[in-house]
């Protein structure tokens, strides 16, 4: 088997690491830059850098930001192949376009503007401060682009980081923090900057929430772990799960409709927490949208298909056994089986018996709007539409089956009025119009990139902004010139 020219220089790459680090790769503790064996020795190794980056020049902070933009871009490929390989989850080259946008397009020191108030008493000015030392706890599915991301933003606000990553993707996120290291330590910038215990596990979490040097937590992941900050005692920003609803009326672009659709809704095998979970379609488009989307790569799922995809990709509930039960057959269905979350289309119809091309992006079946594929986070690329009547009932369903979480909401329509009425009744921190979901954190639209949308405390698409306090200076009867 001959060896790319690519994967030559990667393997170059690491073994290169392991000798400077000393490691395996398996062992990252005290061997690789800014991991440790416990909560305490992160935390303390993190503030100490903290007070160093506080006290540098913003030109020299903005420094450092460019050293880890150019070194996650650097690594994009390499780490999006090790988070795909170790999760068993996404897609490599999509992967790679989420590392390299958190790189490129999260805002930098740009996005802590001051503000100030003058008048006949004088000057008063706010500005913006770090916390500290950030407890930031990081997903599975978006596990590489997630730590550039936070990582960029936190430390453009003057902050440090101890990285509470998911167990399932600790070899990718915590190549990820030492990449990051590496790049500020070579830039100038204090040692530890950001850290992560390299043994994570539930127990470590939990003493990174208690422990009192952390002066604000940052949760991006499922509800459990959101309620568990939020119940923490402690300033919590919570990033956490959607299901986008994406609804097409009778005035949408049907065409563009069905290629964002499937573009947006197959993105790393619909991992993203903002990618369609959903179509709620008006009737007397519908056969022309499933056309369409045919057209671009998607599968059309039959009866007995869909019966054979629920009982694979979906949990039976347990509390339903009881014989005689008389509960509509979705009800049986508990929850989701991990084991296909993030998996590739053809594997999961193949489980089922199916042969389709290895290259179909997107799985979809007609449903009606009880049904479990859409009221649960499936976060595969499975996508059930919804036929309705009229606009009214698309609306009345899509707020209904985004649940509240006021994540992300999706709608392809020509018309002013109803694209008003659905964006004012769904409440999401995100709401696209006629294009893929990705659009909304600044892939193919417009604004800037965050991989933490936190809507459940509010921040929204978090910057560096969200990662400071407020602090007022007031000098009184000067300095106002007018
Ligand atoms: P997950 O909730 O299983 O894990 C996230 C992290 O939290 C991991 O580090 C995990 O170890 C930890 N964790 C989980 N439960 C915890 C608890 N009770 N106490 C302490 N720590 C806990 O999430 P995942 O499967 O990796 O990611 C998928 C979920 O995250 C989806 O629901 C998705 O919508 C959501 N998500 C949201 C955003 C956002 O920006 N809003 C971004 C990415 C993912």
């Amino acid at each position: 088997m001959a060896i790319e020219a690519y994967q030559i220089e990667k393997i170059v790459e690491e073994v290169m690491r392991k000798m400077v680090s000393g490691g395996s790769g398996d062992s990252f503790a005290g061997k690789a830059k800014g991991i440790f064996e416990s909560v305490d020795e992160a935390v303390k190794a993190a503030k100490a850098a903290q007070k160093e980056l506080v006290a540098m020049r913003i030109e020299k902070r903005e420094m450092l930001l460019k050293a880890m933009r150019e070194a996650a871009i650097a690594h994009a490929e390499e780490l999006a192949r090790l988070a795909v390989e170790e999760t068993g989850m996404g897609r490599v080259t999509d992967k790679i376009i989420k590392n390299r946008v958190a790189a490129e397009k999260t805002p930098g020191t740009e996005n802590l503007q001051p503000s100030a108030v003058t008048g006949d008493r004088g000057l008063t000015l706010i500005e913006r401060a770090p916390y500290g030392v950030i407890g930031a706890i990081t997903p599975s599915t978006n596990p590489c682009a997630t730590v550039i991301n936070n990582s960029i933003s936190m430390v453009a606000a003057g902050n440090s980081v101890v990285f509470s990553v998911h167990p399932g993707a600790k070899k990718a996120s915590l190549l990820t923090v030492e990449i990051l290291n590496e790049a500020i330590e070579k830039a100038g910038g204090p040692a530890n900057v950001l850290t992560a215990v390299a043994s994570p596990s539930l127990e470590n979490t939990n003493a990174l929430m208690k422990h009192p040097d952390i002066k604000l937590l940052v949760a991006t992941g499922g509800p459990g772990l959101v309620k568990a900050v939020l119940s923490s005692g402690k300033k919590a920003i919570g990033a956490g799960a959607g299901n986008p609803p994406a609804l097409v009326d009778e005035t949408a672009d049907l065409e563009r409709a069905a290629k964002s659709i499937v573009a947006g809704a197959s993105f790393d095998n619909n991992l993203p927490c903002i990618a369609e979970k959903e179509v709620i379609v008006v009737d007397y488009v519908a056969n022309q949208l499933i056309s369409y989307m045919k057209q671009n790569g998607a599968y059309l799922a039959n009866d007995r298909e869909i019966k054979a995809l629920m009982d694979l990709v979906l949990t039976k509930n347990e509390n339903l056994k009881a014989e005689g039960c008389t509960v509509k057959p979705e009800k049986l269905y508990g929850g989701i089986n991990k084991e296909y979350v993030g998996k590739d289309a053809a594997y999961i119809m193949k489980k089922i018996g199916v042969d389709i091309p290895e290259d179909t992006k997107l799985i979809i079946c007609e449903v009606d709007e009880d049904h479990p594929f859409v009221l649960e986070e499936l976060m595969m690329p499975i996508l059930p539409i919804v036929r309705v009547p009229n606009v009214q009932k698309a609306i009345e369903v899509g707020v209904r089956v985004e649940h509240g979480n006021r994540h992300t909401a999706v709608m392809h329509s020509q018309n002013i009025d109803n694209l008003s009425a659905f964006a004012r009744a769904v409440q999401t921190t995100i709401f696209v119009k006629n294009g893929p979901s990705y659009a909304g954190i600044g892939i193919g639209g417009e604004g800037y990139t965050t991989f933490t949308i936190a809507g459940p405390t509010g921040e929204g698409l978090t910057a560096a902004s969200s990662f400071t306090r407020q602090r007022r200076c007031v000098l009184v009867d000067g300095f106002s010139i007018v």
